[in-house]
């Protein structure tokens, strides 16, 4: 494998983090203080110069306005906007609107992309994914209770999601629901999409994260589904898809997500280090000159480096061979990175003393918001029982060959 990236690649790489490093993170602290809605003029402002400057949406096809990169470009330009978090909102590849252009764009009918995809790739509208329900493990998604009956030309949705992030505000809904009871269990659920101002459909709460119920884009609704009734024709894919999609959907996102993590590895570890080179503990003395700040700033750094390494490579061999080639690394570097960025912004926040933990740093947002990595896309747990599975599998087919 090759390691080098191309030169246009580089020179683009290089934009990416000069605009985010002299017009994004100046402005994160005021927008994340009042909870990104998504509507702010200082982000439609930002986002009006990104597309100015041609970097609109990274992994948006062009024919829809996007740069058109392959995965392995935008996890690269992933990596630099993830270290602001606001990064990808402003241009245009923030979850869950970019995993939802790319399914519309998959298995979108020709009267749902020009409803919902178009103007949800050029950033007029923005959208949420329903899937996830209190009462069942999410773990298991297969044991959904949310029904969609057909009645003539119609599904009527009945049931209860939560966790749906960036619902409040959001246009519509890709919901997973179950429309064949009767088929195989994989083959029960269908994804529908569902205008948020259908009758029926009740957004009852943000749920309070670590304290913060969020707004707009910063939030996970909890919501109901009362009788909903949609148009079959809302429906993406065919009857029973359901699954299949959303296993389309995870691949590209978890290396989209992971190289985001990755970027905010590199921001926590430089605030680490400037903040130990600076920080004097005794007239003579700063906190770098410790022996416990030196281990933590080399195995970060060495833990950050193998992360990324791992990413790149699970990118590189879906852009070759297709998720099913790489369905071991990306298990891999779901829960490897998402403990390293944990690791690492801990370090940081203890470098930091009472300031780390103060929200006068970015560091606290990023301890607070992304603990959820370790749970969604597949909690850390599943993702090792994939791996160790497949491990074990060939090795048991090995054992069976010496046997014979
Ligand atoms: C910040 C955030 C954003 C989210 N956004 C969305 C969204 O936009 N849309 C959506 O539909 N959902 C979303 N989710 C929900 C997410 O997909 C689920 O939380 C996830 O699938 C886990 O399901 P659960 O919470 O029901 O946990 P459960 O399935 O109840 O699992 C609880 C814990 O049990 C353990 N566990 C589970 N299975 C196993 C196993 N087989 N072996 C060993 N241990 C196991 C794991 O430690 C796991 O964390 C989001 C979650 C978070 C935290």
């Amino acid at each position: 494998m090759d390691f080098d990236i191309p030169e246009t690649t580089a020179a683009l790489l290089e934009r990416v983090r000069t605009f985010v490093d002299q017009r994004v993170i100046p402005a994160e602290a005021a927008l994340l203080a009042a909870g990104v809605s998504g509507d702010e003029p200082v982000l439609a402002a930002l986002r009006d110069e990104v597309r100015a400057a041609g970097m609109w949406g990274p992994q948006i096809p062009r024919e829809l306005g996007g740069m058109g990169l392959s995965l392995l470009q935008h996890g690269l330009v992933s990596q630099e906007l993830g270290r602001s978090p606001i990064g990808h909102f402003v241009f245009g590849c923030q979850a869950p609107d970019a995993g939802n252009i790319e399914i519309l764009h998959r298995h979108g009918s020709p009267q749902q992309k020009e409803r919902w995809l178009v103007p949800l790739a050029a950033g007029r509208i923005r959208s949420c994914f329903a899937m996830t329900e209190p009462e069942n493990p999410g773990s298991n998604p297969t044991e959904l209770s949310t029904t969609a009956r057909t009645d003539g030309g119609d599904y009527v949705i009945d049931g209860h999601k939560w966790f749906t992030s960036s619902c409040d505000g959001a246009a519509f809904a890709v919901v997973m629901a179950i429309t064949n009871p009767e088929s195989p269990t994989h083959l029960r659920a269908s994804q529908i999409v569902v205008p948020t101002d259908t009758p029926g459909f009740e957004r009852v709460r943000n749920v309070p994260v670590m304290g913060h119920a969020g707004r707009g884009w910063g939030s996970h609704a909890e919501v109901r589904f009362h009788a909903c009734r949609v148009p079959v024709a809302n429906r993406l894919g065919p009857e029973g898809s359901g699954f299949l999609i959303a296993q389309e959907r995870l691949g590209p996102g978890r290396i989209h997500h992971c190289m985001r993590w990755i970027g905010i590895c590199e921001r926590a570890f430089e605030m680490m280090c400037l903040r130990a080179a600076s920080r004097r503990i005794a007239p003579d003395k700063t906190l770098a000159s410790r022996q416990i700040v030196q281990a933590w700033i080399a195995e970060s750094r060495a833990e950050i480096n193998a992360a990324r390494l791992m990413v790149l490579d699970a990118a590189f061999k879906i852009d070759r061979h297709g998720f099913a080639g790489a369905r071991e690394e990306v298990s891999l570097i779901k829960f490897f990175v998402a403990g390293v960025m944990m690791q690492v912004v801990d370090r940081a926040v203890q470098v930091h003393g009472a300031l780390g933990v103060s929200s006068d740093t970015v560091l606290s947002y990023f301890y607070a918001h992304e603990r959820g990595a370790r749970i969604y896309d597949g909690a850390d747990e599943v993702h090792k029982m994939v791996v160790a599975k497949r491990i074990v599998q060939r090795y048991t087919e090995a054992a069976k060959g010496r046997a014979g």
